[in-house]
C-alpha cells in the first residue's frame, strides 16, 4: 500500500501514548477549511510503500507505543484491513482518524477488533454539514450512521469538530450537542490558518466564543474540552 507520509513521534495525536503517525492520501470530501490539501487535491507522490512503515515500527518497537492512521480519509483503502493486521501484529495498538462518511468498513474493522481508538470528525450540524465539506448536496445518513455505532461503544472514541468562523455557530453547536447525546467525549479544535488549506481567507473564533459553544454541547456530553486554543 502505498503510504503518503509518516510523522515519527507524536505526542498528541494518540491520547495517553507515544506514536506515530500514518498520512494516507485520498478523501471524499473537500473541507475548505482542510489541512491536509496536497493529501486531498491531488494524487499525492507515496513517501515509502508498506514493507518500508512496518520496517520502521519494528524497529520502533519499545520506543513507540501506539500508531494514528489518518488522511485524507483511511476508510477509502481497500487494502486497510490488511495494513491494519500487520500492524496489530507488531504488537501496536491503532487509532483511525475519520469523517464518518463509510461505516459499513468502520463497522467491520471494529468488529474484527482491528482499531483501538476512533476520532471521528463531526464537521457541523447535519443542515450545515454539505457546505461544511465541501460536497454540495451530500447525503448525511453514512455519517448518522458513523455516530450511531460509535455511540454503541463497541470501541473506545472521541468525536471532534474543527470550529471556523465561515462555518460554525451557536446554532452548529445546538444542533450538535443532542445528536452526540450520551458520547464520551467531544473536543472542539480551532481552526488554525496554514498555506496547505484548500480554502483561502477563513478564521478561527477567539477562546470565549469557542468556551461559549463547549457550554452548549456540555449538557449532553460529560468531557467536552477546547484543542488547539493559545
Ligand atoms: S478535513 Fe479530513 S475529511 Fe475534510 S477534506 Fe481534509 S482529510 Fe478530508
Amino acid at each position: 500500500m502505498d503510504i503518503q507520509g509518516l510523522q515519527k513521534m507524536t505526542l498528541l495525536d494518540y491520547p495517553g501514548k507515544v506514536a506515530c503517525t500514518v498520512f494516507l492520501g485520498g478523501c471524499d470530501f473537500r473541507c475548505p477549511f482542510c489541512h491536509n490539501g496536497e493529501l486531498v487535491l491531488s494524487p499525492a507522490p507515496a513517501e515509502m510503500d508498506q514493507e518500508e512503515l512496518l520496517a520502521f515500527l519494528k524497529k520502533r518497537q519499545g520506543l513507540l507505543d501506539g500508531v494514528c492512521i489518518t488522511g485524507g480519509e483511511p476508510l477509502l483503502r481497500p487494502d486497510l484491513k490488511g495494513l491494519l493486521e500487520a500492524i496489530h501484529a507488531l504488537g501496536y495498538p491503532v487509532k483511525l482518524d475519520t469523517n464518518g462518511s463509510h461505516p459499513r468498513a468502520l463497522v467491520d474493522l471494529v468488529e474484527r477488533k482491528l482499531v483501538d481508538y476512533v476520532a471521528m470528525d463531526v464537521k457541523n450540524s447535519p443542515e450545515r454539514y454539505p457546505e461544511t465539506v465541501g460536497v454540495p448536496g451530500l447525503d448525511v445518513g453514512p455519517i448518522r450512521e458513523s455516530v450511531g455505532f460509535l455511540l454503541e461503544g463497541m470501541v473506545d472514541y472521541e468525536f471532534r469538530t474543527t470550529v471556523v468562523r465561515e462555518f460554525h455557530d451557536s446554532d452548529s453547536f445546538r444542533a450538535i450537542g443532542p445528536w452526540l447525546a450520551g458520547a464520551k467525549r467531544y473536543f472542539l479544535q480551532s481552526f488554525v490558518d496554514r498555506d496547505t488549506v484548500i480554502q483561502e481567507g477563513l478564521h478561527p473564533w477567539g477562546r470565549e466564543e469557542l468556551e461559549a459553544f463547549a457550554a452548549i454541547v456540555r449538557p449532553w456530553v460529560p468531557e467536552v474540552a477546547l484543542r488547539g486554543v493559545d
